[in-house]
């Protein structure tokens, strides 16, 4: 029985791309979690943050003038969500880590702040949207594990000076950190290939990076269930499918 000849063929062309490539890089989004049981912001899942919680409350300015608000969505989101349902990396993150170990994949750039490529095995990770990790003091900017967090407080405050605590991941309204930022554009400078995974490609300047290699003359993979707003534009070769489906079929093809 032929299933999805061209789904097969993209898969092999996908595989001696990777394996032919000097400096390929992957670009991640929250679609590449989703698997894991982590919910996307705005994809198609039923779960998706958005349709539960207020955008809002991750605003940087609704922080600082209700910081209490804020904390009970970052709590509900991402820290009693993640401990809660038990979160692992997935067999796409794991083929990242693997191809990052084979040479043929040099970074990962990420705007999850899940930390999931980094359990994965993964080395080279630049955190385009920070982490939930840590978290900083607004006043005396000490910076802490999150697990160190008094998650009981309705606003968990700064062990050193009582000030509030804000986790290292980037609000709406805030920059991109300055070094996460440098790093990706040079990744995106040298790479000749970068896979894009889950991401629907409209948070700016982070969806910059894919556009910039391909600009540079280098290829684009892409894996999302859903097309993107690069992928009729940028994209060289399209796998419509789930990353960890994709990466099952990619990593059998390229034998890792
Ligand atoms: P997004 O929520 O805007 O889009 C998710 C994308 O994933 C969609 O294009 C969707 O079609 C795709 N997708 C759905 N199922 C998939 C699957 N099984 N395999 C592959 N792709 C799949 O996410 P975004 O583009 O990353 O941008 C939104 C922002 O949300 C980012 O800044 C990110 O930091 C943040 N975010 C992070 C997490 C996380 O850390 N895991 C979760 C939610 C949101
Ligand atoms: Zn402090």
């Amino acid at each position: 029985m032929k299933t999805m000849p061209d789904i097969d063929q993209t898969i092999e062309q996908v595989a001696r791309v990777l394996k032919d490539s000097k400096h390929a890089i992957a670009f991640t989004g929250a679609g590449i979690s989703l698997e894991s049981g982590v919910p996307t912001f705005r994809g198609n899942d039923e779960d998706n943050i958005w349709s539960r919680y207020d955008p809002e409350d991750i605003e940087i300015s609704r922080f600082m003038s209700n910081p209490a608000k804020s904390w009970k969505t970052i709590k509900d989101c991402f820290y009693f969500f993640m401990q809660d349902r038990h979160i692992e990396p997935n067999v796409a993150h794991k083929s990242l880590a693997k191809m990052e170990e084979k040479g043929i994949v040099r970074a990962v750039i990420t705007q999850n702040i899940d930390n999931l490529h980094q359990e994965a095995g993964s080395h080279r990770v630049i955190e385009f949207h920070g982490t939930t990790r840590t978290a900083t003091c607004v006043r005396c900017h000490k910076t802490v594990e999150a697990s160190q967090l008094d998650m009981s407080q309705k606003i968990p405050s700064c062990d050193k000076c009582g000030g509030l605590m804000k986790p290292d991941f980037v609000f709406f309204g805030e920059g991109i950190p300055s070094e996460a930022y440098s790093e990706s554009m040079n990744e995106a400078e040298k790479a000749d290939v970068c896979i894009v995974v889950g991401s629907s490609a409209v948070v700016m300047p982070a969806a910059m990076i894919p556009v910039k290699v391909k600009q540079n003359g280098g290829v684009l993979i892409e894996i999302n269930p859903t097309p993107s707003a690069l992928t009729h534009q940028y994209v060289d070769y399209y796998l419509p499918l789930g990353a960890v489906e994709a990466f099952t079929r990619i990593g059998k093809a390229i034998k890792i």
